[in-house]
């Protein structure tokens, strides 16, 4: 299979991945937030409520021992690394920041920028 589809089906895991892991926990909350009531289920019953939660999608396994295969600088060859972040890229080859996204992350880029010192203030 073609590495940039193999990178494709890591990132496709890996969106899956962080909706399903969302999806758990925003039950899990709920089930906490209604604490009261399934105690009440489980009193009535004897026994709890089951939580149905959503299973984690399986690692594509045609993606293990993936390689990053960025350019090395110095050698010339793919990057051999396999400790990959979800773009399938190494830490040194994910490529640079695209910068601040949110209204609250750009302010404060704003904010962090040089300004003239105020004498005497
Ligand atoms: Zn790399």
């Amino acid at each position: 299979m073609s590495t940039p589809e193999l990178r494709r089906r890591l990132k496709a895991y890996w969106a899956e991945h962080d909706r399903v892991k969302a999806l758990r926990r925003q039950i899990l909350e709920a089930a906490e937030a209604d604490a009261e009531a399934r105690f009440e289920f489980f009193c009535d019953h004897g026994y709890a409520p089951p939580l149905i939660l959503p299973t984690e999608p399986e690692f594509p396994p045609e993606c293990v021992d993936m390689i990053c295969g960025g350019k090395g600088r110095r050698s010339g060859e793919p990057c051999q690394n396999k400790a990959l972040y979800p773009n399938g890229r190494c830490k040194w080859h994910g490529g640079a920041s695209t910068g601040p996204k949110t209204a609250e992350g750009k302010a404060k880029s704003v904010y962090n920028l040089p300004r003239p010192k105020v004498m005497g203030a």
